[in-house]
């Protein structure tokens, strides 16, 4: 039973990259994995109700896949002829008993989600983020930058608001001032409220630099105003949700460092990217759906720098287009991305737009098939916890670097970890090895709740370079012990 549906599956998993753009024009099957439940009972539970919706999904993909995709076709005999198990769930669900055929139950909605977005683009031709040798502010806009918000509450009324930005990054005050707000008014504490920003590098500057504090003050304002007002109207837009996860993989990002491992006379040696270097080429997709099926929100992530493009015109750069194109798809969604610890990778090739578009469709092609391959739904609570950590300088005369460590578990299955600023790729790497989950349900984001600078692991201090200011030995275990204390906190609540 199980390899014929280990088999199953695989057969899917097969089709499923033989035709890719079949992915993206169909909705994806949520529970559409597990048609047992059908054979087990008709008693009416939440694993029927699922499959019993998903099943016809399911059918509408084998018939077209047998026309779309001839190539797939053996394929699709052999998992037939090999597993007859499957035919007699598929017919055990065709022909459902009468209890199920009179009134199919509805799916769990056994949660409750907001969504709400504005546009953040500068009304003014400000100077623009991320490189330090721009000459001049922004010439125009090629694509709106937004914030958007994505509220969520449990059974228990447990509540979250993810709020991403399409900015270089999240300024302490910012944090501060939105944190201090949406408390007062919405009584949701700080520890539920997380904000990551895509660092864009075509967006505003807005930290106060010299001859340019006005402008900088005036987007800071405004910015926070719009924050607080999205936060309040994701909460105000709560209603009932399923909620699924899966991930996918990408491919563009490559480590940007050189590889400090090769000998000084190695060809090589001197040069970078780093095709052997450590990447994280996974893609977080959580989906929200309403009580018809239909996807509210999706909101994904991936660990590369945003710095397809540094031209003087306001954009989203890759994770920008990859929102827009998977919204511009599913009419009615809104598309959330999360930065993840990206600090030491480059998307490549890179420095023209349609580039930029190309990792963008790229990305979203990803969160596509995230969607499509059997995600899974998620129950149970929400449960958040942060704290701060204080991280050391070589030089102990200067200040310490407060540093917010969260931890979130969403349902019982996901566990998203947030990091603040530019955090390289071994944070993630590690925490996905070292949390107690089976992988791919460890979600880890940088760039979130704070802006200032690199946060190298203990590798990339020892080996010196752009990525490594110059903080005392030990970060590394500082910042993922207190990541390892939150989460257990968290299981054992
Ligand atoms: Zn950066």
């Amino acid at each position: 039973m199980l390899a014929a549906l280990a088999r199953w599956s695989f057969g899917t998993l097969l089709v499923l990259l033989a035709a890719p753009l079949l992915a993206a024009e169909q909705k994806p099957a949520p529970s559409a994995t597990k048609p047992q439940a059908v054979q087990k009972t008709p008693v009416a539970d939440k694993k029927t109700q699922a499959t019993t919706q998903a099943a016809p999904v399911a059918d509408k993909k084998t018939q077209a896949t047998t026309q779309t995709a001839p190539a797939a076709d053996k394929k699709t005999q052999a998992t037939t002829q090999t597993a007859p198990a499957a035919d007699k769930k598929t017919q055990a669900t065709k022909t459902p008993s009468a209890s199920v055929k009179k009134a199919p139950p509805p799916p769990a909605m056994d949660w409750k989600a907001g969504v709400a977005r504005a546009k953040i683009t500068p009304d003014t031709l400000m100077w623009m983020a991320g490189y330090a040798a721009r000459k001049q502010p922004a010439e125009g806009t090629l694509q709106d930058l937004y914030a958007k918000a994505l509220a969520l509450e449990d059974e228990g009324g447990q509540r979250v608001v993810l709020v991403t930005l399409d900015l270089i990054g999240v300024l302490v005050t910012v944090r501060e001032s939105v944190e201090k707000q949406v408390q007062e008014q919405f009584k949701l504490p700080p520890e539920a409220l997380v904000l990551n920003a895509s660092h864009t590098h075509c967006g505003p500057e807005y930290r106060e630099r010299t001859g340019r504090e006005e402008e900088a003050r005036n987007y800071h304002k405004f910015l926070e105003t719009t924050l607080v007002r999205l936060v309040g109207e994701a909460l105000a837009d709560l209603r009932p949700a399923r909620l699924t996860y899966n991930h996918a993989r990408a491919g563009f990002a490559m480590n940007r460092r050189r590889n400090y491992a090769l000998p000084a006379d190695d060809v090589n040696a001197k040069k970078a990217p780093n095709p052997d270097g450590p990447v994280d080429h996974d893609v977080p997709v959580l989906c929200v759906l309403d009580a018809e099926g239909n996807q509210r929100a999706v909101m994904f992530g991936y660990a590369c720098h945003n710095t397809t493009l540094g031209f003087y015109q306001f954009c989203g750069d890759y994770a920008g287009w990859a929102q827009e194109y998977l919204q511009a798809d599913h009419p009615g969604m809104t598309a959330l991305f999360m930065m993840g610890c990206g600090a030491d990778q480059n998307p490549y090739p890179r420095r023209e737009v349609e580039l930029a578009q190309r990792h963008g469709r790229s990305l979203a092609t990803g969160v596509e098939a995230a969607l499509f391959a059997n995600p899974r739904p998620l129950h149970g609570s929400l449960r958040s916890a942060l704290e701060y950590v204080d991280l050391p300088w070589a030089d102990e005369s200067k200040e310490k670097r407060h540093y917010p460590v969260q931890v979130l578990r969403i349902g019982n299955d996901i566990t998203l970890v947030t990091l603040a600023s530019e955090v390289v790729v071994d944070y993630s790497l590690r925490l996905k090895r070292e949390l107690a989950h089976p992988p791919g349900l460890v979600w880890v984001a940088g760039y979130t709740n704070g802006y200032f600078g690199y946060i190298p692991s203990e590798r990339v201090l020892a080996e010196g370079g752009y990525e490594a200011p110059e903080y005392a030995p030990g970060i590394e275990e500082r910042i993922i012990g207190k990541a390892l204390e939150l989460y257990r906190r968290l299981d054992s609540e």
